[in-house]
C-alpha cells in the first residue's frame, strides 16, 4: 500500500468532510434556530478564547458559547502544544475552503501566484494585530465582539444573508471579508490563514512550544523543490534545515510530495514519525477526546432544554425560539406568552419571535422582552423611555450604572428602561459585567440601538 497517497488523501477526506458537515450544521442552525442546531461560535473554538476572561471572572459563559466549545479549545491547545497548528493543516474547515478555492485556482491559472516576498512577510503579523484586538474587544465587553466582522461566522450565515443584515447591519464587514477570502484563495494558498486567521495566530505562538519539525537532510535532498511547490503556506522548505517558523501548520504536504526517500521527514522530539501516523494521532486524539467528553456528559453545544429540567423567565426567550416554543421553555400557557410579550393575537404560534416584525411592522421584541423583564420581576417598567434626545454616546462599559446615570442626569428607573437592564442589577455592577449577572445581556447592542 503506498502510505504516502493514503495520508494525503486522508487529510483532504478529512478537512472536506469537516467543511461539508460544518456547512450543513450552519443551514440547520438558520433554518431550525439555535436551540435546535449549533451556531457556529459553539463549534468554534475562537468563540472559547473570546470568552475566558468572562469564565474566569464569573465562571459562566458569553452567548453561544458552551462546554463544548471549551473543550474544543483545550483540545486544540493541546494539539498546538504537541503538533504545531495541526488543527490548522488537518482539521480546519475554514482551512479546507481556502484550500479548495486555491484548486480550482491553480487549475484555472495554471500556477501558484505568490505575493512579493517583503509585502508577505509584514502582511503575516497582521493576524497578531486582529488576534490581540479581537481578544481584548471580546474581553472588555463580555460578548462575541467579533462576530459581524468574522468571515466564517458570515460563511455560516449565507443561507440567511438578509436576515444577518437586518440583525447587524455591521454583518457586511464580514460578508465583504468572505469574498475577500475567497478572491484571495483563488489567487494565493490559505490567503485567510496566513495574513488575517486570529486563531491561526494564537496557535502559531503556542507551537513555539511544540517539539514537532519538519527536518531536511541535506545529503539525501536533491533540489527538486517538489517540498517548497506542496507548501500551502510558502515557506522554502528546500533551503532550510530545519522548519521551526510559527508559519508551519503541519500538514506534512511537504513529506508526502518529497521524492527522495529521507531527505525530508517530519519529527516529534527528534523520532521520526510517519505523516499517515500523524494524521492518525492528531484526529484520533482530537475526536476520540470529544467522544469522551461527550459520553461523560462533558461537551454541551446547544442551549440547555427543558428536557433538562430549565425555565426560562420569559424575557429570556430568544429570536430564533417560536411563540410556541416560548411557552415550553417558560412553563406559561400561549396565552400568558401572548399576553406578557405583547404579541398580537393574529400572529400563528409557530412564528419565530425573530419574524414577527414581518407581519406585525410595529412589534419590537426588545422592548417587549424589557417590559416583560419588568413585569415578571414585580415592578411596572417604563418600556419606552425618550431615546431620541439623549446622547449615549458618552457612556462607556467601563462605567458603572450609578456613574452613567449621573453622567446622563438619569434617575434609576428611567435609565434601567432606557438600557433594558433588569431591575435585579445593582446600580454599582459596570455596564460592561451586567451581561455576567443577566446572561443575555448586551451593553453594546443596547448602546448601539439607542444611537
Ligand atoms: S489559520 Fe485560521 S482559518 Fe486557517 S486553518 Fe488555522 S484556524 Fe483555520
Ligand atoms: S512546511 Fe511542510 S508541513 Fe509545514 S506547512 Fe509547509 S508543507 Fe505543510
Amino acid at each position: 500500500m503506498n502510505w504516502k497517497k493514503v495520508a494525503k488523501w486522508s487529510r483532504l477526506l478529512v478537512l472536506v468532510g469537516l467543511l461539508l458537515w460544518i456547512t450543513y450544521e450552519s443551514y440547520m442552525h438558520q433554518a431550525l434556530g439555535g436551540g435546535k442546531a449549533p451556531s457556529i461560535h459553539a463549534l468554534c473554538p475562537y468563540g472559547a478564547l473570546e470568552s475566558l476572561y468572562t469564565l474566569f471572572l464569573t465562571g459562566s459563559f458569553i452567548k453561544k458559547i458552551y462546554t463544548g466549545t471549551v473543550v474544543i479549545l483545550v483540545l486544540t491547545v493541546a494539539l498546538a502544544v504537541l503538533f504545531r497548528r495541526s488543527f490548522c493543516g488537518l482539521l480546519c474547515p475554514f482551512g479546507a475552503l481556502q484550500e479548495i478555492f486555491a484548486k480550482i485556482g491553480q487549475k484555472l491559472f495554471k500556477k501558484r501566484l505568490i505575493i512579493p516576498q517583503k509585502v508577505d512577510r509584514l502582511a503575516r503579523y497582521l493576524k497578531y494585530v486582529v488576534l490581540v484586538f479581537t481578544v481584548g474587544m471580546a474581553w472588555y465587553y463580555g460578548t462575541l465582539w467579533m462576530a459581524p466582522y468574522d468571515p466564517y461566522a458570515a460563511y455560516s450565515h449565507l443561507s440567511a444573508i438578509s436576515g444577518s443584515l437586518k440583525e447587524d447591519p455591521l454583518a457586511i464587514i464580514g460578508f465583504a471579508l468572505l469574498l475577500i477570502t475567497i478572491i484571495g484563495s483563488f489567487l494565493y494558498d490559505r490567503f485567510f490563514c496566513k495574513y488575517l486567521c486570529p486563531a491561526g495566530a494564537f496557535y502559531s505562538i503556542i507551537g513555539k512550544l511544540s517539539p514537532t519539525k519538519v527536518v531536511r537532510n541535506d545529503s539525501l535532498c536533491i533540489h527538486c523543490k517538489k517540498c517548497d511547490k506542496s507548501c500551502p503556506v510558502n515557506i522554502e522548505i528546500e533551503k532550510k534545515e530545519q522548519i521551526t517558523t510559527v508559519e508551519c501548520i503541519n500538514c506534512n504536504e511537504c513529506v508526502l510530495a518529497c521524492p527522495s526517500k529521507g531527505a525530508l521527514e517530519v519529527q516529534v522530539a527528534k523520532k521520526t514519525v510517519h505523516p499517515m501516523v500523524m494524521f492518525v494521532l492528531v484526529v484520533g486524539l482530537f475526536f476520540g477526546t470529544i467522544v469522551v467528553a461527550q459520553l461523560t456528559g462533558n461537551f454541551e453545544i446547544l442551549p440547555l432544554s427543558v428536557a433538562q429540567g430549565e425555565v426560562l423567565p420569559v424575557y429570556e426567550v430568544k429570536g430564533y425560539n417560536t411563540i410556541e416554543e416560548a411557552a415550553t421553555l417558560t412553563g406559561l400557557s400561549l396565552d400568558d406568552v401572548y399576553q406578557q410579550l405583547a404579541i398580537p393575537q393574529s400572529v400563528p404560534k409557530d412564528t419565530q419571535f425573530k419574524n414577527i416584525s414581518a407581519l406585525v411592522p410595529d412589534y419590537q421584541f426588545d422592548v417587549a422582552k424589557a417590559n416583560a423583564g419588568g413585569a415578571a420581576e414585580g415592578a411596572a417598567s417604563t418600556g419606552s423611555a425618550p431615546t431620541s434626545a439623549i446622547d449615549v454616546s458618552g457612556i462607556k462599559g467601563s462605567m458603572s450604572i450609578q456613574q452613567a446615570m449621573d453622567s446622563l442626569n438619569m434617575n434609576s428607573a428611567d435609565f434601567y428602561a432606557l438600557f433594558k437592564i433588569p431591575e435585579t442589577v445593582p446600580p454599582d455592577t459596570l455596564l460592561k459585567e451586567i451581561s455576567t449577572v443577566s446572561p443575555g445581556y448586551d451593553f453594546q447592542q443596547i448602546k448601539d440601538s439607542l444611537k
